[in-house]
């Protein structure tokens, strides 16, 4: 256990992890179905989430399992994770090695955006601020840019709206729920693991 946690805290995603977050995703489907419990690897060396998509319309990172749907999408209409890779989203408040705790998901968007910033909680496409309110704690990879095995660099935080957006887009960078389009300056680079 001792190593696991280790292996959390460096950001590093270890093989036995990678296989408890394959074998578990039947199970993760299973229990999204039901809501937005937590899902797989439970055992894995850092706990995550499946059901994490990137959506093509806004290039934003957005919580696809829930019950209540795609959630609203500043692009108009709703999220849309066509073309996503799976995402997980690890789950914790840990802010030491190269992760940054501070994460959320907004019930209001499925967005996850930074809950943590001095000037509040962002612009929501679905009017107001994000909320954090029944969200669990995340963590995102941190700085992120290459292309280890199953890690996606490429992610940014848009000091506009304090949503998490994919910024390496041949498309650019997308739409922001603030207006015009996310920008990723003053942002860390973050990452996130994928399923194969
Ligand atoms: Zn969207
Ligand atoms: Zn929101
Ligand atoms: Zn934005």
């Amino acid at each position: 256990m001792e190593f696991e946690k280790k292996a959390c805290a460096s950001g590093e995603m270890p093989t036995f992890a990678r296989r408890t977050a394959i074998a578990s995703l039947a199970v993760g489907v299973l229990t999204l179905s039901a809501g937005r419990g937590i899902a797989s690897a439970q055992a894995a060396a850092c706990p995550t989430q499946a059901g994490w998509r990137w959506c093509h319309k806004c290039e934003g990172m957005f919580y696809a399992a829930a019950s209540a749907g795609m959630g609203v999408c500043p692009a108009k209409g709703t999220h849309d994770g066509g073309g996503s890779s799976h995402y997980l989203a690890i789950l914790g408040e840990t802010a030491s090695g190269k992760l940054q705790g501070g994460w959320r998901w907004c019930s209001k968007c499925e967005g996850m955006f930074y809950a943590a910033a001095s000037a509040g909680m962002g612009h929501c496409p679905a009017g107001g601020a994000h909320i954090q309110s029944g969200s669990s704690h995340y963590a995102v990879l941190v700085p992120a840019e290459t292309a280890a095995p199953l890690q996606q660099g490429g992610w940014r935080w848009c000091s506009k709206c304090e949503g998490m957006f994919y910024a390496a887009a041949s498309a650019g960078m997308g739409v922001c729920p603030a207006g015009g389009a996310h920008i990723q300056s003053g942002s860390s680079h973050y990452g996130f693991w994928y399923l194969p």
